[in-house]
């Protein structure tokens, strides 16, 4: 099974690249243990290929699901170069939805950021009520 769209968990997290390993209720939010697809990676310094080392978990919230809050547990790779004379020795898995040091997945915070906006304009229009008349709206009287 190589395609991990084809799961219905990555299907449902519906991050690309990211594939649920397990799931927990924590304190009333849903906790995802995820991690990415990707199996073969290249040294960003001399490009041979890396070898796993270790992992991290990194909490980052992330959009609800039905209803409910959820945390992603990042259970990021660290990787390392087999050659002893490659400057980069270990480094850290990245992904463009999950910025280093987040507070939010990137998602979350693009939504974030609209409901801010969406919010400004719901109290521009309470703060000019006349306005729903002057578009001939029957409630707005
Ligand atoms: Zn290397």
């Amino acid at each position: 099974m190589g395609d991990a769209t084809a799961r219905p968990d990555a299907a449902l997290l519906g991050l690309d690249g990211f594939v649920v390993v397990a799931t927990a209720e924590v304190r009333g939010e849903l906790e995802l243990l995820v991690e990415t697809t990707a199996d073969l990676v290249g040294c960003p310094g001399c490009g041979a290929v890396a070898r796993a080392k270790d992992r991290r978990p990194t909490w980052v919230p992330d959009l609800p699901l039905c209803g409910r809050p959820v945390v992603l547990c990042w259970w990021k790779r660290v990787w390392s170069c087999p050659h002893p004379l490659c400057e980069v020795k270990t480094w850290t898995e990245r992904h463009k939805a999950i910025a280093p040091r987040a507070r939010l997945t990137e998602r979350a915070r693009q939504c974030q950021r609209f409901g801010e906006r969406s919010s400004r304009s719901a109290s521009a229009t309470q703060r000019s009520p006349g306005s729903l008349r002057s578009w001939g709206w029957p409630g707005g009287r």
